[in-house]
């Protein structure tokens, strides 16, 4: 199955209009992130990182293990370019809601003395939560805005370096795992392509991997009767597959029920209300759910 989600600059723009018109509520919302993705992609271009390396033992061990390629904290990523898009993205967040607005103000004010933003990169791949909270505190800003914006700069780096790692991937024997095969982190989404086979797509790296149709990603179960799922009337696209095993919940897009074009960061926004309503059935997420409010 191949599975490529890389769209233009101008798909993404189509898409989120597509979905603007689909879903009036996420107005605000979609304009917002479609910036931000809009500036992610156009940043990718100008994006350079030095190449992931991996043995031919090391990568055999990694396979026959089902380990990830690497860890998060192998993640390379291009300093300047990953700096200047925390610039674009705290300016497009000024243009956001009040408390988010005026969070980017604050930090903007802050560059240099307080914040420098490399420090947040590496800070975020070590999984350093403390410096985080402590900046976070310091400049009196919502705890999850600054991890919101660092991630979003990192975000080209990481996604380019998956594309590069997906080479050493096994092309004849699928994944089939919960997690990612790059780096390990648990999916954001599900997607049925258009001949019914299933992927899943990592939280983190954007990576894409193929799974069996009936699978909860969160604890493997592939038993049909304690898994369920459902629809919102008129979004049929859009399913949450629930598992009454462990009681998590992941969503799956159905590209077959929909002619806009796809891009996962986009479909992931405009179905928070099913996240809620999975959560007010009493699942829960697989990932951590981290938006700035
Ligand atoms: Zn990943
Ligand atoms: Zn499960």
């Amino acid at each position: 199955m191949t599975l490529n989600f890389a769209l233009t600059t101008d798909q993404i723009k189509t898409s989120a209009k597509a979905l603007k018109i689909k879903i009036p509520a996420y107005a605000d919302m979609l304009d917002f992130y479609g910036s931000i993705f809009d500036a992610q992609e156009k940043s990718k271009s100008r994006t350079q990182i030095h190449p992931v390396q991996i043995s031919e033992e090391m990568r055999n061990v990694k396979a026959r293990e089902k380990l990830p390629l690497i860890e998060i904290n192998d993640f390379p990523f291009d300093e300047n370019e990953s700096g200047r898009l925390f610039y674009v993205i705290c300016n497009l967040a000024k243009e956001a809601n009040p408390k988010l607005a005026a969070d980017a103000e604050t930090i903007l004010n802050a560059m240099d003395k307080v914040i420098k933003p490399v420090k947040l990169f590496s800070g975020l791949l070590t999984g350093e939560d403390a410096l985080y909270l402590r900046i976070a505190d310091e400049l009196n800003i919502a705890g999850n805005t600054l991890s919101f914006i660092s991630y979003n700069s990192l975000k080209p780096s990481l996604s380019m370096c998956a594309d590069q790692l997906s080479f050493y991937l096994s092309k004849d024997e699928p994944w089939l795992k919960g997690y990612c095969p790059i780096c390990g982190s648990p999916p954001i989404l599900s997607i049925l392509k258009s001949g019914g086979d299933r992927a899943l797509i990592c939280s983190f790296c954007w990576h894409p991997w193929s799974v069996k149709r009936v699978y909860c990603p969160y604890c493997e179960n592939r038993d049909g009767q304690t898994q369920q799922y459902f629809y919102h009337e008129g979004e049929k696209e859009f399913r949450v597959d629930l598992c009454d095993r462990c009681k998590k919940y992941v969503k799956t897009l159905d590209s077959r029920e929909t002619e806009r074009m796809i891009y996962p960061p986009l479909e992931q926004i405009s179905s928070l209300h099913l996240d809620f309503k999975a959560i007010e059935l009493g699942y829960e997420s697989g990932i951590r759910l981290s938006m700035p409010t």
